[in-house]
């Protein structure tokens, strides 16, 4: 059986630790904080600037995952599924 996939265990860690972690109130934040929203992928932090003018669809890690074509959204059953081995 061939060695699993540090990249696919490291995505498959972050989901499970962040899966049900409280979304930051960034209203709450002091003036000049960045911003968090959820990479919908892994579910982790995409963090921006306070006065960002674009965010990135998922976190950075999976942008990557992404350009290396280990994972995609799937539109049926829908989600961020592993594509890689
Ligand atoms: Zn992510």
């Amino acid at each position: 059986m061939p060695a699993a996939d540090p990249y696919k265990l490291a995505w498959e860690a972050r989901r499970e630790a962040n899966r049900d972690k409280v979304p930051v109130d960034n209203a709450s934040l002091q003036a000049g904080s960045p911003c968090y929203f959820r990479c919908p992928s892994c579910y982790g932090d995409i963090i921006v600037t306070e006065t960002y003018l674009t965010k990135p669809k998922l976190c950075y890690d999976c942008l990557e995952l992404v350009s290396r074509g280990l994972l995609r959204n799937h539109p049926h059953p829908g989600g961020w599924q592993w594509t890689g081995k």
